[in-house]
């Protein structure tokens, strides 16, 4: 299957010269939906996973079903003020604005092997800074995963050497 098929490329959105990819097209598509986060379990299955963080909103639509099929955990990584209990911090720029991320202090247990998942790598801020947060909760960092990779704004390099898994590449 071609994912590339189901992803809606939106020009300009949310800002003028932004090439949004819309994967609200993917994820309406049953077939499509369950088939991408099949290959990516697939692509993931040499890695030794406790928990599976993903940063809201798009990560939980990723996370959440591969940490389900997978039969491991999923700890959210919410926006600043939505976590009910006890949080560590950190701010970031995004590819357009800025944010702080959090995390609750026993979403993940000292050593335990965790896999982010989000929909999109872009510059790689979310993720950097997901895995900043993991690692101050005492979290190994085994992996990312992704539907979908910008290769030109090479998050990579942010990535400090961590496996990268992607359904879709765009240049
Ligand atoms: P980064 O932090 O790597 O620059 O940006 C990635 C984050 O921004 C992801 O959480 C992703 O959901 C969101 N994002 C940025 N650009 C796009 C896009 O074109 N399409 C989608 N679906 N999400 C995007």
């Amino acid at each position: 299957m071609d994912f590339k098929d189901y992803i809606r490329v939106i020009p300009d959105f949310p800002q003028a010269g932004i090439s949004f990819k819309d994967i609200t097209t993917l994820l309406k598509n049953g077939e499509a939906y369950r088939k991408s986060i099949e290959e990516l379990k697939v692509m993931v299955s040499d890695l030794k996973i406790d928990v599976i963080a993903g940063p809201e909103a798009r990560g939980f639509v990723v996370g959440a079903p591969l940490a389900y099929a997978l039969g491991v955990g999923f700890a959210p990584i919410r926006k600043s003020g939505k976590l009910p209990y006890e949080t560590i911090e950190v701010g970031y720029d995004l590819e357009y604005g800025k944010d702080r991320l959090a995390m609750h202090t026993d979403a993940i247990e000292k050593g335990q092997n965790v896999l982010i998942a989000d929909d999109l790598l872009a510059t790689g801020g979310t993720i950097a800074t997901s895995i900043n947060l993991i690692r101050q909760l005492g979290g190994n960092v085994v992996g990312a995963a992704f539907m979908i990779e910008l290769a030109d704004l090479n998050g990579r390099s942010k990535l400090d050497g961590i496996d990268v898994f992607t359904l879709m590449k765009y240049e």
